[in-house]
């Protein structure tokens, strides 16, 4: 048992989890996606149960993947489940608002551009390539300054070996990593033994939280400039009209602030402008 009662925010996305490959198994409404969600939500429910174990008194769970209404709540015991999109601060919602003492990103998966599986940032069609203070950063990176921002360390991390690896060189080898599969390519995958990975996440995330003397909180510095690499000119046309953002190139824009909070809301403005701009030249 931890001596504080603690207070966890978990981002629960699906790309990374066992056996998740394809976009078929990741969509609402296709045939394989039940069967993803299942293995989500035991993988979850394996997190959920090392930190109760651990004494944790507060699970707050993030779904954050697509529409962001992927998960039944009546089939995770013991957490809060944040569903539903439009929402504040998208894939950490809550971080602002509760004090939490760790968060944890489950079912990650790497930034645009890697061959990994089912890499993307945000909107796997418009953004290309996204930088805070020119380090080029994905879903880890944002997240993690959101969080960083109110204070709060990621302290775990589960999805393929290229997303614990893309964790460890971002926020420090200390964070605590499950790798559940081994990317081939964007589409395969080679999943380790299931069983194996529920042992693993309800062990390590205990492990996680107990260990409170490595936690390091990830902070961008102020000011911060956000630079966006679009597929296409298009939808930097769209953004280059949200006030303060400055257009680079033909399909890059930059935006700075002070506050990294204003520039993570300018880059969820900015991937639903662009997707509302997606045409296609025939
Ligand atoms: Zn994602």
């Amino acid at each position: 048992m931890t001596d504080k009662k603690l207070k966890v925010l978990i981002s629960a996305d699906l790309e990374g989890v066992s056996g998740v490959v394809h976009p078929q198994q990741t969509s609402p409404g296709s045939p394989d996606y039940k069967d993803a969600v299942m293995r989500w939500t035991q993988e979850l429910n394996a997190v959920v149960t090392g930190l109760r174990e651990t004494g944790v008194e507060l699970i707050v769970i993030n779904d954050s993947h697509n529409h962001m209404r992927n998960l039944n709540n009546s089939m995770i015991n013991n957490a809060i489940v944040v569903s539903g999109w439009q929402r504040p601060l998208s894939m950490i919602c809550d971080v602002d608002k509760v004090v939490y003492d760790a968060c944890f990103f489950t079912g990650y998966h790497t930034m645009a551009g890697s061959k990994s599986t089912l890499s993307h940032t945000y909107r796997p069609r418009v953004i290309k390539e996204v930088f805070i203070n020119k380090v080029q950063v994905g879903e880890i990176g944002i997240n993690a300054a959101m969080a960083g921002f109110y204070n709060v360390p990621v302290v775990f991390i589960s999805g393929d070996e290229d997303t614990c690896h893309e964790a460890q060189g971002l926020l420090g080898d200390q964070i605590v990593t499950v790798p559940t599969k081994k990317g081939l390519s964007r589409y395969a995958a080679m999943s380790y033994p299931f069983d194996l990975i529920l042992k693993n996440l309800k062990l390590e995330a205990s492990r996680a939280v107990k260990e409170k003397e490595k936690w390091k909180v990830y902070k961008v510095t102020s000011p911060c400039t956000l630079l966006v690499t679009f597929t296409e000119p298009n939808h930097a046309d769209a953004c280059e009209l949200i006030p303060g953002v400055k257009r680079i190139s033909d399909n890059q824009v930059e935006f700075t602030h002070q506050l990294y909070p204003v520039v993570y809301k300018c880059f969820l403005a900015m991937g639903a402008l662009a997707v509302s701009r997606e045409e296609v030249i025939t």
